[in-house]
């Protein structure tokens, strides 16, 4: 990039013998391979046992004990979808709602492959003028009101993009809307489109202009997991919730930016302009005016699901370590939309069956695992996170004595740019390691961190949600999550995310020829790994979250200055304060445990290590969602994705409910004072 200064590289970190082996172990080959299997065979949610068992397999003949564990969670499959347009003049007009089958790329005319559609999306009609909303956040409705467009008894069309798309039909439902149909801009992928000259998938890196988003439309920031079982796990016929506030009553429809464009041309000269709109991404990259409409044209749309209680299976893989009460859990899903799947999630799949092999060989060379190792493949993750969260609510009593963190990989290869995002106390092992990692597939002289560093200026991203770590995080475990993506700016191959195109031919050909990322990503996951299952003090730096909640603080302090009334937060303040002093009263304890070598002393500091992230959790959870339980960090209730910190109060005060931040400023801080008094000495 322009402008960035040139930063001399640094050398790659020495390396301990069993770090060697695990940077030796990682073999791109068998990592395709691994990828070749799980891509060529479909594997939606609960359709796909054998590959539950393969992986399992794998595990077992590198040594560990395997097991599947099976929850009957309510999901739905597509039957059919129908879409038509008629314009005033009464002449219509029908978008394919299919991908284009490419010879070249073999499993997209598999005969079981899936039709575009969204996950939990409601079955109906509806017909109605269309009116474009934006990306759907809560503000382009309140806009849409303001300009005075009607939305009631209307279809909405938004745009892919900001937002968990589920919030875009959470939202144009509460306005009494009656359908919602989501489409890919190419305005997303920067540079790199056909209209500038690159040649579309498969002959080139730009989008293929058939190419459909699918995905889940569940309201992510209510609760995750089976919709039915908000809390509890889907096992021993259990009692089913109503789900009808998780999930949508209208139909919506994901389509490809080459069937939006001439619906959004209809609209053209209806409503307000989308230039005036005055909104941030409202107008795109179609040649089209994004007005707001409602249209003169009126669409007519259908989407049929299957309603049904299926089961999912998770595969576990164990080994127990010396000290039975602490213990590494480390996940990726396996279930994709699609038969390939190949970046999401098979490159993360791919990596941790590699991960599973090289853990074997590091075992078979003598190592003894210091701490229990779990490794999971999900089921259910696109729905709604619903393997991940159905484990860690039927097994919360033992990882809540037990677990010190959890990894998380899931996209960890569609494109070459590594990213991480992880609670404060694991930055420092997580940095640490990107030291010990050469970067092959991007200018391969460099270490992991120089190319980390450059991209991100050295910032670890705050976890908010959209994979599976979100359950851990919210019954207070450490967590981490990790993966690789492209660039656009940088000229990266376009990513046909939850596309038909995200495929092994994708993969093989533009995302990561050779498997390179794959291979370097597993590096660092390994390491990561073998760190915190090792170090005689589990890797943890309790005093990282002083500085971090710090600088949220700060943030806080910002959001409540633009607010209508100010917000007393000295007692959060304070007890930011007094945790910063317990956090070093426990490294104090760290040192004295290291010079004298005291068992009792190293196993009291790894237990206060363990738990003291239990307190920043608080019982009854955020207000209005009972299972965001952490006070420090939640997915945006208007976002889904994205975090928010000091979450029940700074969206308290966004919402300007000011009794309920004051509330919430108690609330935090006492959650705060927990996990300080668990640190303290
Ligand atoms: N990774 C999935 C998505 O972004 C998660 C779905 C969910 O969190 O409900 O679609
Ligand atoms: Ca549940
Ligand atoms: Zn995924
Ligand atoms: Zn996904």
């Amino acid at each position: 990039h322009d402008g960035k200064a040139k930063r001399t590289l640094t050398p790659r970190a020495p390396l301990s013998a069993d770090e060697s082996l695990i940077i030796s172990s990682f073999d791109a080959n068998s990592i395709d391979d691994w990828s070749y299997y799980y891509t060529h065979g479909l594997h939606l949610a609960g359709t796909n046992r054998s590959q539950a068992q393969w992986t399992a397999d794998r595990w077992s003949e590198a040594g560990f004990n395997t097991r599947l564990d099976t929850y009957n969670v309510f999901l739905d499959y597509p039957i059919n979808k129908s879409m038509v347009m008629t314009y005033g003049n009464g002449s219509v007009y029908r978008p394919s709602l299919e991908e284009d089958v490419l010879p070249e790329d073999p499993t997209t005319g598999y005969p079981n492959r899936t039709p575009t559609f969204h996950g939990y999306s409601a079955s109906g009609a509806a017909s109605g003028k269309l009116v474009y909303v934006g990306l759907g956040q809560q503000d382009d409705f309140q806009r849409l009101i303001d300009l005075g467009v009607p939305l009631e008894g209307n279809i909405a069309i938004a745009r892919y993009g900001g937002p968990f798309r589920g919030l875009k039909v959470k939202n144009s439902q509460a306005h009494g809307m009656l359908g919602c149909i989501i489409f890919t801009d190419p305005d997303d992928d920067g540079n790199i489109t056909v209209a500038n000259g690159y040649a579309a998938y498969p002959d080139g890196p730009a989008r293929n202009p058939t190419s459909v988003q699918r995905g889940s439309v569940q309201f992510l920031s209510t609760y995750p997991g089976d919709p039915t079982t908000p809390g509890y796990p889907s096992i021993d016929n259990p009692v089913r919730a109503d789900r009808s506030s998780v999930v949508p009553q209208i139909p919506s429809i994901p389509l490809s930016y080459q069937d939006a464009q001439p619906i959004l041309q209809a609209m053209d000269g209806f409503g307000t302009p989308g230039k005036q709109v005055g909104r941030e991404n409202w107008v795109g990259a179609l040649n089209a005016s994004y007005s707001t409409g409602p249209s003169d044209a009126t669409i007519d749309m259908s989407n049929y699901m299957r309603d049904t209680y299926t089961d999912l299976w998770n595969a576990i893989g164990v080994i127990n370590g010396t000290n039975a009460d602490e213990t590494i859990v480390i996940g990726n899903h396996r279930d994709a939309w699609i038969v390939g799947g190949a970046a999401d999630p098979n490159s993360g799949t791919a990596i941790i069956v590699e991960l599973g092999k090289v853990m074997g060989r590091l075992m078979q060379n003598g190592w003894q695992p210091k701490r229990n190792i779990v490794l999971c493949s999900w089921d259910g993750e696109e729905y709604g996170l619903v393997g991940s969260t159905e484990w860690v609510e039927q097994y919360i009593p033992w990882l809540t004595g037990t677990a010190m963190t959890y990894l998380n990989i899931d996209v960890g290869a569609s494109g070459p740019h590594p990213s991480i995002s992880a609670t404060p106390e694991l930055h420092q092992v997580a940095v640490e390691q990107m030291h010990k990692v050469m970067w092959e597939s991007l200018r391969g002289n460099r270490t992991m961190y120089d190319v980390w560093l450059e991209d991100t200026e050295g910032e670890v991203g705050v976890l908010g949600s959209g994979s599976d770590y979100t359950a851990f995080l919210h019954k207070g475990m450490a967590s981490m999550d990790m993966g690789s993506d492209g660039d656009v700016d940088a000229g990266d191959p376009i990513y046909h995310y939850h596309s038909n195109y995200d495929s092994y031919h994708w993969m093989a050909n533009f995302g990561d020829p050779g498997f390179l990322t794959h291979k370097n990503m597993g590096q660092y996951l390994g390491l990561v790994a073998y760190h915190l299952i090792s170090e005689e003090f589990v890797p943890l730096h309790p005093l990282n979250y002083a500085t971090q909640m710090d600088l949220y603080y700060q943030d806080l302090r910002d959001v409540i200055g633009n607010a209508s009334q100010d917000v007393d937060t000295s007692e959060l303040r304070d007890a930011i304060d007094t945790f910063r002093s317990q956090a070093e009263q426990a490294q104090a304890l760290v040192q004295q445990a290291m010079s004298s070598g005291d068992a009792d002393l190293t196993k009291v500091v790894n237990d206060k290590y363990r738990d003291f992230q239990r307190g920043f959790t608080s019982q009854g959870g955020l207000p209005n969602r009972e299972f965001y339980q952490h006070v420090v960090f939640a997915p945006g209730l208007d976002t889904g994705y994205a975090p928010v910190t000091f979450p029940g109060i700074t969206e308290s005060v966004e919402a300007g409910n000011f009794t309920l931040a004051e509330d919430w400023v108690g609330r935090t801080s006492r959650a705060i004072r927990v996990a300080g008094n668990i640190l303290k000495t």
